[in-house]
């Protein structure tokens, strides 16, 4: 089959055609009201889709700096910083990350997927081994891949059968790298990390945790599933984005390792790509200070979580297992997420649907976002256009 056919194979298998009614490839939002509405395909749609956690991509304060780089600074970097340089945005927002997470060393990618590509294809080689959470996101996956190391899956947060496989290792030990996630974001679930870490001690391992999803949504000041866990000294490395809680684009690195600072010189997805616009940078250094300055938001956004949750739990869908701001609903089959997807779009609630490779288990999912910035009657508004899909076998255990 030649390379044409073979994408000509995949788009009639996949029934990809122009005419198709919306799919998520297909909307295209002309506006936006608010962070959590705006018109999609001329129809005005609650966003129910996007990772913007704490409602921050229309702050004052961060449109105000935004703005304010691109008059200073232009609109990009043009370039990679080993090549270029630093702007004075990329070493402050460093600065920041550090002293936000109370470390000494943090390093800014260009995306949350090349932090982790960059950071696990550094630290980790040919020969070396990578003990993987199976849930894990498909940067990560890609990162594993890139490095070249030997990948070992351990079940999804099971942190005895993490503890089988390293005892499996013996001498070869000295060089793994364990790596989780804070809140896996499919389902929504938090990852195991007092479990992982005590694992992760006893064998003297590295790990690194991705808190992508949980950067600015757990812990006391935001910092994550680890500063809630209590376990924030066992972490050796911590990827993120900020494209979430952060409502920008890029991502980082932050670890107490002295180290980290080799990977400039080392890591090629960090090396070999523009650093981040001096826009980006400067909205999110505003949207990290607010994380320590608005808790408030933080709370809003849990209260959001727990109204939704139990609105579509009364409803008896199938949920993910655990109360997050990320929900997933189980549509069990293709067809079935695709009808609940357009349905919902019909009635102007914007879901993201994610189907299988992309999901655990392969499932077939309806995953809701909530934000700080949702309101108690959008959030009604989207329990009642799932109340009114049509005919859907709808199973009430939880998604295991
Ligand atoms: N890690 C996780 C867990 C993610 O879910 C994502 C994106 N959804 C990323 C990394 C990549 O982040 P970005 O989209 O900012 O590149």
């Amino acid at each position: 089959m030649s390379l044409l056919d073979r994408l000509q194979a995949f788009s009639q298998k996949h029934a990809i055609s122009e005419n198709n009614s919306v799919t998520p490839l297909s909307a295209v939002t002309k506006q936006l009201y608010s962070p959590t509405e705006g018109e999609v395909n001329g129809k005005p749609a609650i966003l129910l889709g996007t990772n913007n956690y704490l409602g921050l991509t229309f702050d004052n304060a961060c449109t105000e700096a935004g703005k304010k780089a691109i008059d200073q600074y232009g609109t990009g970097t043009t370039g990679s910083r080993l090549a270029n340089g630093s702007y004075d945005g990329h070493k402050s927002l460093e600065q920041d990350l550090a002293e936000f997470y109370g470390v000494d060393h943090a390093v800014v990618f260009s995306t949350g997927y090349t932090a982790n590509l960059g950071m696990i294809s550094a630290l980790v080689g040919h020969g070396d081994t990578i003990m993987l959470d199976e849930h894990c996101h498909a940067s990560i996956y890609d990162g594993c891949k890139l490095s070249g190391a030997n990948i070992i899956h351990f079940r999804h947060n099971n942190a005895a059968d993490l503890e089988k496989r390293l005892r499996r290792l013996g001498d070869e030990i000295a060089n793994t790298l364990i790596i989780v996630e804070g809140i896996y974001s499919m389902l929504g679930d938090r990852g195991n990390l007092k479990d992982i870490c005590e694992v992760k001690q006893r064998y003297d391992a590295l790990l690194m945790v991705d808190e992508a999803h949980s950067l600015g949504v757990l812990g006391g000041s935001g910092r994550g599933l680890a500063q809630e866990s209590g376990v924030e000294a066992l972490v050796d490395f911590t990827t993120g984005t900020f494209s979430k809680s952060l409502a920008g684009i890029g991502g980082f690195c932050v670890s107490h390792h002295p180290e980290l600072e080799v990977i400039r010189y080392t890591s090629r997805p960090y090396i070999f790509t523009a650093s981040p616009s001096p826009a980006t940078i400067a909205t999110t250094k505003q949207a990290l200070a607010i994380i320590s300055s608005r808790p408030q938001l933080r709370e809003q956004l849990w209260k959001n979580a727990h109204q939704l949750y139990a609105g579509l739990a009364e409803l008896g869908y199938e949920l993910s297992p655990e109360i997050s701001p990320v929900i997933a609903v189980n549509a069990n089959t293709q067809e079935n997420a695709m009808s609940m997807w357009t349905q919902l779009f019909e009635q102007g609630v914007y879901v993201n649907m994610v189907l299988p490779p992309a999901t655990p288990g392969s499932r077939c999912l309806l995953r809701c976002s909530l934000s700080a910035a949702h309101t108690s009657a959008q959030i009604e508004r989207v329990i009642l256009a799932f109340a009114n899909l049509q005919e859907l076998p709808m199973l009430k255990q939880q998604i295991a």
